[in-house]
């Protein structure tokens, strides 16, 4: 991946907008905003928009999505975007869409499990919502959702 793609995503599609920040793609979702205001917020921030908005759909810049399966949209985007399936990459809050910052370890140790804190030498912040990121944040069930998905 040369370039972190840039998307909107309107509201249907929050869980996908998620997944994507994950795979380190530069995400805003405003659930307020919708349909051609959102395609126009979109192209003025020069960001391709993802929607399930039928009426979009032959629009330019739009990558309309055909399902309403989390695996298939996944599995269409990755492919759509050049992202990497296998590479949780934690540079973006998957909540909020804030860069992450690395925080110093010994300033999380009252804010995570002991046992976190004990298996994990490095950890990052989201400066938007205040939630701390480490490594294996979700490893278990985010793994088994992505090796789920033929892509
Ligand atoms: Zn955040």
């Amino acid at each position: 991946m040369d370039e972190t793609p840039r998307l909107a995503v309107d509201r249907m599609l929050m869980r996908l907008a998620r997944w994507l920040r994950l795979l380190g793609a530069d995400v805003i979702a405003d659930a307020s905003v919708t349909g051609a205001d959102l395609l126009r917020i979109a192209r003025a921030d020069n960001r391709i928009l993802v929607t399930r908005d039928k009426r979009l759909r032959t629009a330019s810049d739009v990558f309309f999505v055909e399902t309403n399966s989390i695996r298939s949209q996944l599995r269409d985007a990755v492919r759509r975007f050049d992202l990497d399936p296998r590479a949780i990459v934690l540079t973006r809050c998957s909540r909020c869409n804030t860069v992450l910052t690395t925080i110093a370890r010994e300033l999380v140790s009252r804010r995570v499990p002991p046992y976190v804190f004990a298996s994990h030498e490095r950890f990052a912040e989201c400066g938007g919502c205040g939630r701390l990121y480490w490594h294996e944040t979700h490893p278990a069930r985010m793994h088994a959702m992505l090796d789920s998905i033929a892509f």
